[in-house]
């Protein structure tokens, strides 16, 4: 067991602290730093301006074991990160002839000969640095050990930077990367009570939780890089969670509906009204999915649901399109698909019309019907805007297919 290694992200930038752009490289160093085991303590956005990226850079590296930076790198008057690296570990910028030649071929495309004289800027090496060539751009990271800390200054455009992260994490400490519990129809909290008694059974583990949409990812880290009291406490966690847990490997649920499927032999459907297809989209989304997955029918109009999915018009008529009957008579439809053995079926009010006193807006019934005869429904009430209805009523038709394998 050794203690958890501890890292800082800094982003470069003017357009990032302007808000002109996202900060999107933050957040992805900060994913792979924290899935490569490694404690992320900081995360700091700095203008293009050398000695606030010395300033940052100077104290980040002093405290923490692995630095990482992104931005600043190009061939323009305001990319200074190189410049400011070499500052702070108190080394020379020298001229790389390998980067160079490689960089000298684009050269020529460059009419000015200022602009050839800038892009070749990027040649200059921090003394002693790890070269990381560029795969896809111009400008190559570094990385530079200085004083038993590691600083790395990789470019910003995210697709040139992502191999060099990658390169850079492949062959570092990745002691106890954290485990992800991902589930659906439970709460946050009902969540948090199920798993929180196990931070005083595991004291080396921390716990985070993350809300959204109709999911909750329970997010567990060891503190110390203890692999062995993160698997007992990850296994609990999932004992804990019961059905409400569908993956701890970041499989999407829909992946997870496609896996159980393949196994228990079953091929899908969905006759989908209130989401247009989202079901179905989310399905074909995993790759072999065509192992299992036969088609759907998006019946939006009522005579849609009765000429194509052979809905009784008189059911339609007495109970309304949203409706128990309707959903289970749509599912039933939905097993007309060729070879399809279950069905899920969605008809609901997304809004921000269609309510009425007694089908309030995100009223939303659900059935799934069994070739072998077998059918459940159940209606969810939602909140939220049209798309936050219908992103809901999604997740938790896949979350009734998961289920009604499961149970069978
Ligand atoms: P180059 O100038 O050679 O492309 P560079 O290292 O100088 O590389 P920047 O000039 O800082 O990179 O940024 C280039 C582009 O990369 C930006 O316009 C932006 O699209 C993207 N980018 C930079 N930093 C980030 C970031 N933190 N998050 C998302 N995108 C970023
Ligand atoms: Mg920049």
């Amino acid at each position: 067991m050794h203690a958890l290694e501890t890292a800082a992200v800094v982003t470069v930038g003017t357009e990032l602290t302007t808000g002109h752009r996202l900060d999107t490289n933050g957040a992805e160093v900060a994913r792979a730093l924290v899935n490569a085991g490694y404690s992320v303590r900081e995360m700091v956005s700095v203008p293009d301006d050398l000695q606030a990226i010395v300033a940052v850079l100077a104290e980040l590296l002093s405290r923490r074991a692995l630095v990482i930076v992104t931005g600043g790198l190009g061939p323009t008057h305001d990319d200074v990160t190189r410049e400011a690296a070499a500052l702070v570990v108190g080394r020379t910028l020298m001229r790389d002839p390998a980067v160079e030649a490689a960089l000298s071929a684009r050269v020529s495309v460059h009419r000015d000969p200022a602009s050839a004289i800038s892009l070749l800027h990027q040649a200059d090496v921090i003394e002693g640095a790890r070269v990381l060539p560029a795969t896809t751009g111009t400008a190559p990271g570094q990385l530079i050990e200085y004083a038993g800390h590691t600083l790395v200054i990789l470019p910003g455009p995210p697709h040139e930077m992502r191999p060099m992260l990658h390169d850079v994490l492949r062959d570092r400490v990745a002691s106890a990367p954290p485990v992800t519990l991902k589930c659906v129809g439970i709460t946050e909290s009902d969540a948090g009570h199920a798993v929180l008694p196990l931070l005083t059974t595991y004291p080396t583990v921390d716990l985070t939780l993350l809300g959204g949409p109709g999911e909750v990812d329970v997010i567990l880290v060891s503190t110390t890089g203890d692999d062995v009291e993160l698997t007992a406490a990850a296994h609990a966690a999932r004992t804990a969670l019961g059905d409400a847990c569908y993956s701890a490997d970041g499989s999407s649920l829909a992946a997870t509906v496609i896996d159980i499927a393949i196994e228990r032999e079953e091929s899908l459907a969905t006759a989908e009204s209130c989401t247009g297809g989202l079901v179905a989209a989310a399905l074909t989304d995993v790759p072999g999915s065509s192992q299992v997955f036969r088609g759907s029918v998006v019946a939006y109009a009522n005579e849609t649901k009765s000429a194509v999915l052979g809905v009784d018009p008189a059911l339609i008529e007495a109970h309304g399109a949203v409706s128990e009957a309707v959903a289970v008579a749509m599912a039933r439809g939905a097993l007309r698909i060729p070879g399809a053995t279950l069905a899920v079926a969605t008809t609901g009010i997304a809004g921000p019309g269609g309510a009425t006193p007694d089908k309030p807006l995100g009223t939303v019934w659900f059935a799934v019907a069994h070739a072998e005869g077998r059918t459940t429904a159940e209606m969810h009430r939602y909140g939220g805007d049209r798309t936050m209805v219908r992103d809901r009523a999604r997740t938790t038709a896949l979350d009734l297919l998961r289920r009604s394998m499961l149970d069978s």
